[in-house]
Parts: structure tokens; sequence; C-alpha cells
């Protein structure tokens, strides 16, 4: 998580493997205020009425201690709105609450708990990629309405937490969405911004196990749960981090431009972060070591990037595009602007590269046609799209007119299993599939690094220079 105790372990590890691999510039570099960093240090659950069942449950991320170990009878809220929350006014003290997840969330993660008919795992087939080639534009995640509904949703969750928090209940027991087991975590909203308050305990329970319960209840049968969960809060540090290191260039000129790649170091709290995105990590840093393994002397300067904050939303990597290149809101940019040539990343799971998403840069088509050549043994129908993909830190450079691209992924388990999950560990790496993504981004890097021009970027919105 960021800013917790185990992000600046990870970030030391990678600062360490790159100094001794000989990369220069090493740096662990402060970008901002993010806030307060947060772990779990205890999280147990437990039903023990009408019979003793053990929970599969996370703690929501920036979630407060209990007080002690809870134990007692569990009340079921239907919060639809706000008008709800007069009726249960002064009943709440102690209280254990239930309350159901929200239906159009379960409908983007993982989908219900029933017996799924699909593979969790899967690769694009040849006609899927066919159809992203010929794509204009990206299919939006969300409906208009759908994306209403759900800032709805959010704002009034943050209205229920701070309820029932004013209420003073015991806990927040909130079914998910997930199954088998899995079951995606979230994060308290706000939780990390220093001025936030830190509520109350709020655990996020396999929806197996919540809907076992609720069915109890609706059938009038006493559920009582035992629970104990222990968080820090580490505030003496409020600034974000980004791992940054460089193979410098070898050519007078153009040992001053950049070709920069990366992805996002921290992840989610319910297991290791495997697919999101240690995954994306260990590729971008096995093509740093390749690169520098061969011993190739690279004309532009490669420089490697692991962002901290992506989950909290991009926050490492916009703020070091702010702090060097550019700021997307008052289009001022500064002289960094001129001299890098492209960013590349990856943070879409383990599945292997199928090609790229050109971000509506035509330009730099026959260029990658050209890179993508000799992969086509590696790759299988190599894709190349128009359209943008979104959700991640290429984003703060396509904001400022940068070119900046994510790879095409298979998607293996990612949105049924992995990403954000208490699953997202080793096993679900396909290693095979990272080797891939290593050789081939290395490769893009180091063609980036020697080609005489800088990649063509998009036409230029107007920027001011500083
Ligand atoms: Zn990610």
């Amino acid at each position: 998580m960021s800013n917790s105790p185990g992000y600046k372990r990870a970030a030391n590890l990678a600062v360490n493997q790159f100094k001794e691999w000989g990369l220069e510039n090493v740096v662990l570099e402060p970008w901002g205020e993010f806030g307060r960093g947060w772990e779990l240090n205890k999280s147990y659950i437990a039903m023990t009425k009408p019979y003793y069942l053990s929970f599969i449950a996370v703690p929501k991320a920036w979630s407060n201690s209990s007080d002690g170990i809870v134990n007692g009878k569990v009340k079921f809220l239907n919060l639809s709105s706000e008008t709800d929350f007069e009726k249960y006014k002064g009943k709440l003290k102690g209280a254990i609450i239930l309350l159901k997840p929200d239906s159009l969330i379960i409908g983007i993660q993982g989908g219900n708990p029933q017996p799924n008919f699909k593979a969790d795992a899967i690769r694009f087939t040849e006609e899927e990629l066919k159809e992203k080639e010929i794509a204009t534009s990206s299919p939006s995640r969300f409906t208009p309405e759908q994306m209403t509904k759900l800032k709805a949703n959010r704002k009034l969750n943050q209205k229920i937490s701070k309820f029932l928090t004013d209420e003073g209940v015991a806990m927040i027991v909130r079914g998910t969405s997930g199954r088998h087991g899995t079951l995606f975590t979230s994060s308290n909203r706000s939780g990390y911004l220093k001025d936030s308050p830190k509520g109350i305990c709020e655990i996020d329970l396999a929806p197996e196990h919540f809907n076992l319960m609720l069915r109890l209840v609706e059938n009038n049968v006493d559920v009582e749960i035992e629970a104990e969960v222990k968080t820090t809060f580490y505030e003496d540090d409020l600034q974000g981090y980004n791992v940054i290191a460089e193979i410098p260039g070898s050519d007078k000129k153009l040992k001053s431009e950049v070709v920069m790649l990366g992805g996002h170091l921290d992840s989610w709290h319910g297991a290791t972060g495997a697919t999101d995105n240690a995954a994306g990590c260990i590729v971008m840093m096995e093509a740093v070591r390749i690169l520098k393994a061969t011993g190739l002397q690279p004309k532009r300067t490669i420089r490697i990037a692991l962002w901290g904050s992506e989950e909290q939303g991009i926050h490492g990597s916009r703020n070091y595009v702010k702090n060097h290149f550019g700021d997307p809101k008052t289009k001022i940019i500064k002289p960094e602007h001129e001299k890098i040539s492209a960013y590349y990343n990856i943070d879409n799971g383990t599945g292997r590269i199928r090609g790229i998403y050109l971000q509506g840069n035509e330009s730099v088509r026959p260029i990658f046609e050209q890179w993508f050549t000799p992969f086509e043994d590696m790759i299988d129908h190599t894709t190349l799209t128009i359209t943008d993909t979104g959700g991640t830190d290429h984003l703060a450079f396509d904001a400022i007119g940068i070119p900046g691209f994510q790879f095409i992924q298979d998607q293996i388990e990612y949105r049924s299993r992995t990403h954000h999950t208490n699953m997202d560990t080793y096993e679900r790496l396909v290693i095979d599939d990272l080797k891939q993504m290593a050789v081939i981004v290395a490769s893009f890097v180091y063609h980036t690094a020697q080609r005489d021009e800088k990649l063509p970027r998009e036409q230029m919105e107007e920027y001011k220079s500083e």
C-alpha cells in the first residue's frame, strides 16, 4: 500500500537492485504530499451463532482498529438514501452493522458468486484482436447513467460511514464482489488524506459468507460474530515517493534526451499485489537488466520509474510529470518536455503482450509495426489499435502531449481473480508471459533510444513554456 512500511521495503529493494545492476542516478524521489501510510496488523472475523464458521474477509484500506475483540449480534441495515438514516438515529450504539454491496460494483468486478461457466483465465482470440484493430474509439466501461449512479453511490457510502461513526457503531461489515474465496478489496476512500477523519473499523467480507448471514437474518435467526482488527496509521512522513533509475545515454547530442518505462509499485493490501502491479514492475526491471547486461550503449538516456500511489488516483506519475514536464491544467510546460521521446507502461497483469494501444497517435503506427516484426512468433496476431486505454500511469504523460503507451496484454485472470483481490499472489503469475513482455519492452525502449528523431507526437495542443 502507498506509504506503508511494505511500500518502503519494496521501494528500497528496487533501489538496491538497480544499484547492484550498475544503473545510475538511482533515487527514491519525493513527488509531493500523499498522506498517511497505513498497515494491517491483525484481522480476524468468524460467525459464532447459530453455529461457528470462519470467514474470509479483508478490512478496508485505511480502516481504523476495532475496540479490541468485538462480539455480538449483527444488525442488517438497508440504507438506500440519506432519508433512511432518520429511523436508525440513536439506536445503533455499539452495533455490528451489515451493509449490502453495491450491485453495480458487483457487475463490474468478479460478478455474482453463483457457478460460473466461463473460464477464469482467458487470452484474446484472433477475432477479438481484429475487433480492436478496426475500432476507432475504446468502448467506454460505463454508460453515462452508470457513471452518475456510481458517483452518487460513492457519495452516499461516505455519508453512511460518517453517520455510522457518529452513531458510535462498533464495526461495519460490508459484502463485496468475488467468488470462491476471492474477494475484491477496496479503501475507505479518502482515509489517507491527512485531515480526513479516521472513522471506524470496516471489513469487506467474501460474498458467500455475507449472503449466508443475510439469509439467516432474513429468516429471523439471530446471527452473532466475533471480530478483531488492528491497524496502524503512519503520519510522520506524508510525502509520496517514486523509484527512479537510469542507464545514461552515450551519444553526445542525444544523451540529454530520455526514454522512460515504468509501472506502479504500490498495490492493495489483501495480498502481495503480484499481478497488480508487481508484474509490471518486474517486467520493467528485467527489461533494464537485459539492456544493461547486453553492454549496448544506448544513445538516449533510458530511465525507469516505479510509481507510488497509482491506486489512489495515479498520483505518483501525475505529480512526476507535473514536476518534470509540465502541468496539463495550466498547459505550462517545462524545458524537460522537449527532452523526452516516449513513456512505456505495463499494468494490465501477468498476460503477454499482444500489441499496443496507439493512444490516438497514428504517426507511430509504422514505427511500432516495424519494431514488432521480429516478435511475430512470440505474439500471435500482433495488434495495433488507434484507441486509448485508461486507468494507469501512461495517462499522466499522454495528458501533456508526451507519447505514452500501455501495451495490449492478455487478460488471463486479471478481472476475474487477481487485481485488487486477496488472491493476487505469486501463483497468479505466468512466468513465460512475463519473460516475453520483458524482451519486447527492452527492444522497444532500445529502438526508441537509438532512433534519429524522437517519436512523433500527436497534434500538439497549445502549450506555453515556463
Ligand atoms: Zn495497477
